[in-house]
């Protein structure tokens, strides 16, 4: 667990007590790890269940916080689900403010309390972040560095392992709702992969989420980019800046990285060790990025038989985000659909990224919408309605084609909660039935054989 016990004389706390409103994961580790630090904590949530996991955390539960002093807190920190200004603000954040009390996040109580102790990665970008992010700590792993991945990604940023002073580097995945509530925290090398849109219905605007992303790099110390878009050059040119977009380091023949975006990942992570590491070897580079195992639901490789290979690329949930695995294989049978945010993103996505596409199999509830863009563009489809018809048709469709490497991918561009309780369910799902094909297939090879 994170030591926070240098907060307690920090000028913005002052041994004043805190209250965690929002009680997931992350909530429950800012509550235990304050705790340890010696703070009297507050703690609340809508959902009054929350109540015993947060009392045995060993906080005093607010069952009313809009009743709540909030002039004797120091600090509220939300959890990143809570809305802070669009669509609305939830009410205790107007009373909180009213009060003068400051509204963080437990990235802001993370980063104040390791400042200066050793190096912090912040990570942030609307596509990529986790990749880039278990990717950089991978590669300084086996560079021999102690590093370690959290935040938005993997454990909460305050459940990480403690490190001696100068003995490790914290590398944290860091989404702009986090950076709305980090008034202070800069980390000590800044990574901004790229902005388009996604999320604006918490942002309110486009130039919002650019002006929240940007908000990280005000006196960034060291700040890497990566992205082509127009928000990422005029940051680039406003911190006087170059964009970075490739490495001396050859980036094909991964196929766990495949693709040009991770090749815009790799270079984010090759120019973050090169700053930690400036006698690194690119040879060295080069191996780390071999064994880098992939995360699960990006771009994974769920299995294969013949020349068939299912992907697993559930975690994308928009358009911008399918994107990139559309432009990576050839011969594509695209399971797509769920919750569409925008539907009219399809257009552009067929127009820029569909000449690879050789069938498409709808499911879920935007089925219809995607089918109008998909006779536009004059692209074959049909409805499968579910995720095992959808795997099952296009395996059928994708072994008929003799010879040539086919792609089975489950990259949906939609949110999945129309069937499914969130994208890693419905990547697992994906995975078994590939894997279930696979063996089932493979049996009957072999038997023929
Ligand atoms: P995040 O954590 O930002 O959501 P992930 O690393 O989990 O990003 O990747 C999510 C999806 O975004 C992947 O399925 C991949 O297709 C796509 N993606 C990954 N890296 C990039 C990139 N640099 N640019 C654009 N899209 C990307």
């Amino acid at each position: 667990m994170i030591d926070l016990s240098r907060l307690l004389t920090e000028k913005t706390f002052q041994g004043k007590p805190i209250m965690v409103f929002g009680i997931g994961s992350s909530g429950l580790a800012a509550v235990r790890a304050l705790k340890a630090a010696g703070f009297e904590v507050f703690a609340g949530d809508d959902n009054q269940d929350r109540r015993d996991d947060t009392e045995k955390a060993g906080a005093t539960w607010v069952s009313d916080p809009l009743e709540f002093d909030y002039k004797t807190l120091s600090a509220v920190v939300l959890a990143p689900g809570i809305p802070l200004h669009f669509p609305v603000p939830h009410p205790l954040c107007n009373i909180a403010m009213d009060a003068g009390c400051p509204l963080i996040s437990d990235i802001e109580l993370f980063g104040l309390a390791q400042t200066g102790r050793n190096p912090i990665i912040g990570i942030t970008g609307t596509n990529g972040k986790s990749t880039t992010t278990a990717l950089t700590a991978h590669i300084l792993n086996q560079l021999g560095m102690e590093a370690v991945a959290g935040g938005n990604i993997g454990k909460n940023a305050l459940d990480l392992p403690q490190y001696e002073d100068g003995k490790g580097v914290y590398v944290i995945e860091i989404s702009s709702f986090q950076i709305d509530l980090c008034p202070h925290f800069r980390p000590d090398i800044t990574v901004l992969l790229n902005i388009t849109p996604d999320h604006i219905d918490r942002h309110g605007s486009m130039e919002g989420y650019a002006a929240v992303k940007a908000k990280l790099f005000d006196g960034a110390d060291f700040a890497v980019i990566t992205g082509a878009d127009d928000y990422c050059k005029e940051l680039a040119a406003r911190l006087d800046t170059t964009i970075i977009r490739d490495t001396p380091v050859p980036t094909d023949g991964l196929p766990r990285l495949a693709g040009k975006h991770n090749a815009q990942n790799i270079a984010a992570a090759y120019a973050v060790c090169r700053r930690l590491l400036p006698d690194m070897k690119d040879a060295q580079f080069r191996h780390a990025l071999e064994t880098f195992p992939g995360l699960p639901h990006r771009q994974e490789i769920a299995a294969s038989i013949g020349h068939v290979v299912f992907i697993n690329d559930s975690k994308a949930t928009n358009p911008d985000a399918t994107a990139p695995a559309l432009d990576t294989y050839e011969n594509i049978y695209w399971i797509a659909g769920g919750i569409a945010k925008k539907i009219s993103e399809f257009d552009t996505l067929l127009s820029k990224h569909g000449r690879n596409i050789a069938h498409v199999f709808l499911i879920g509830e935007a089925a219809s919408g995607i089918a109008e863009y998909l006779q536009k563009h004059k692209i074959p489809y049909h409805y499968s309605e579910t995720l095992d018809t959808a795997v099952y048709e296009a395996y059928q469709m994708a072994a008929a084609m003799p010879d040539e490497k086919s792609h089975v991918l489950l990259s949906p561009a939609c949110a999945s909660f129309d069937q499914f309780k969130n994208f890693e369910q419905r990547g697992d799902i994906f995975r078994q039935l590939a894997q279930r094909i696979t063996a089932a297939e493979g049996g009957r090879t072999h038997a023929v054989h």
